[in-house]
């Protein structure tokens, strides 16, 4: 495949044998100038890879005048001769012929002129931080693994089945909704009762932004087999956590014929899948990214691959907690929903593994979920990650009419009607789970704030560009 109008820096430093000798285009952004009255160097960054291709500037071709243009962050265009470096720190440079300078960014208001920023500094300008090795660095990531995703699953035969973004089914019950309206928020129309008329409203009636595509998923299980979702979710969750996102986008297949063991081996093939994918795709980014803020990085990466999930039942991790001896914010008793701090506790102290924690009690679970005999708990699955903690949350999904209307029932849930017809015509066990695609890139990178992963975070008090 050729480059169009430009060769990338990541095709030029990794496939060097090829160039060598050849006049090549470079495009890019100025990281940096140094030098003498002979010559200047240029450290030039593309965004194709971490590394910067190293520009010699000959002055006896190039004026002063010329190369004043070009400081930290003005954008270039450089002809030149791809050749072996003698100095230190590359293998090839360009020795340049001819220079453009598209943009010009002098002036000591550029706000990325020194290297080492605080993250929390970066977050303050996000519209800029792309052009850090850092953000580029989990950016690039971040694709591969969106691509690996979608690979997976094609690669297995499911489809990538779209839900809707707007909805008006309140009963997805996985979080607390953004409400979408267009009636007039300071006049709205009121019904005899004084209630806002939703009836006037764009929709008829009142509409929100999905917290979760599963409900609509299971409709494509059952009719395709095996689907996939990959798009944004919505959950106006006042949790300022560095896990949590108000928009995060999430993963979540949905496949007829499967129990909830089916679900966990699906589950750790494809999280293991993701995470080999970008130690063998973004290998100088992950590098990169261990060098400067997580050195055990890429052996914790090789750890999860290398080893079974742990499979426990809730019951017995409570059992585990509660014989710690250890003393925790929030107790610990059956019936209890786990806290981050228990779940860290079973996966960095216990086990030292990854564990996936199964069998939940019913009324701290959603009403779909697989009744088990005891009558007490439900084929939950969380997958609980070092370091972060819940990763996924899936289940098998209740298959039978009686029981799940009876569930819908006692929770007084309305609107339902649709869905129950899933198990009224052609009802099959079927199975699923979600995982939170920005955990995963969280994961990846050994980034410490899931705010530091998505190009534009969006959360309680913030909503910039
Ligand atoms: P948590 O207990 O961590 O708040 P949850 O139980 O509310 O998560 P689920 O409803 O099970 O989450 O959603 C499935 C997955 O989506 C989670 O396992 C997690 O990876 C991800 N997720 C949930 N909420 C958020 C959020 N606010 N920001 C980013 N990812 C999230
Ligand atoms: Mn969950």
């Amino acid at each position: 495949m050729k480059d169009i109008r430009r060769t990338l820096v990541s095709r030029l430093l990794n496939n060097a044998d090829e160039y060598i000798g050849r006049e090549v285009d470079v495009k890019g952004w100025v990281r940096s100038r140094r030098g003498n009255k002979y010559v200047q160097f240029v450290a030039l960054n593309d965004g194709s890879t971490v590394k910067s291709l190293q520009i010699v500037f000959d002055l006896t071709k190039f004026s002063d005048e010329e190369l004043k243009a070009v400081t930290t962050g003005s954008s270039i265009h450089v002809q030149g001769l791809l050749v072996e470096s003698a100095g230190k720190g590359q293998n090839v440079e360009i020795q340049a012929d001819s220079l453009e300078v598209y943009g010009t960014a002098s002036g000591e208001d550029y706000p990325l002129q020194k290297k080492g920023h605080s993250l929390e500094f970066l977050r303050e300008i996000a519209h800029l931080r792309p052009r850090t090795n850092t953000f580029a660095s989990v950016l690039r990531i971040r694709h591969a693994l969106a691509y690996a995703i979608h690979k997976f699953f094609n690669d297995k035969g499911f489809y990538y089945f779209h839900t809707p973004l707007i909805t008006a089914s309140d009963c997805e019950g996985a979080g607390a909704q953004f409400q979408v309206t267009c009636l007039d928020v300071n006049e709205p129309p009121r019904d005899e009762e004084g209630k806002v008329d939703y009836s006037q409203d764009f929709f008829g009636k009142m509409a929100s932004l999905t917290v979760s595509g599963q409900l609509e998923g299971e409709l494509g299980a059952t009719a395709l087999g095996c689907i996939y979702t990959f798009g944004p979710t919505f959950r106006a969750e006042n949790s300022n956590t560095p896990r949590h996102l108000s928009e995060f986008w999430m993963i979540e297949p949905e496949m007829a014929f499967y129990e909830i063991a089916d679900n966990m081996d699906l589950a750790e093939e494809f999280i293991k899948y993701c995470i080999k994918y970008a130690l063998e795709h973004c290998k100088d980014d992950i590098e990169f990214l261990a060098e400067h803020f997580d050195k055990e990085l890429p052996e914790r990466l090789r750890f999860v691959i290398d080893n079974d999930f742990v499979r426990l039942p809730y019951t017995e991790g409570i059992k585990i907690l509660e014989q710690s001896g250890k003393k925790f914010e929030f107790p610990v008793y059956w019936g209890v929903d786990l806290a981050s701090e228990h779940e860290r506790y079973l996966v960095e102290e216990h086990f030292k593994k990854p564990v996936i924690l199964t069998d939940y009690p019913k009324e701290i679970k959603a009403f779909y979920m697989k009744l088990n005999d005891d009558g007490k708990t439900v084929r939950a699955m969380d997958v609980l990650f070092p370091k972060i903690g819940e990763i996924i949350g899936g289940s098998q999904r209740e298959e039978n009419y009686d029981k799940l209307l009876a569930r819908i029932n006692e929770l007084g849930l309305e609107g339902m009607d649709w869905y129950l017809d899933t198990r009224r015509f052609g009802t099959v066990p079927h199975s699923g789970f979600g995982l939170g695609f920005e955990r995963l890139v969280l994961f990846v990178t050994g980034m410490q704030n899931i705010r530091d992963v998505i190009p534009f975070p969006r959360y309680p008090k913030n909503c910039e560009y």
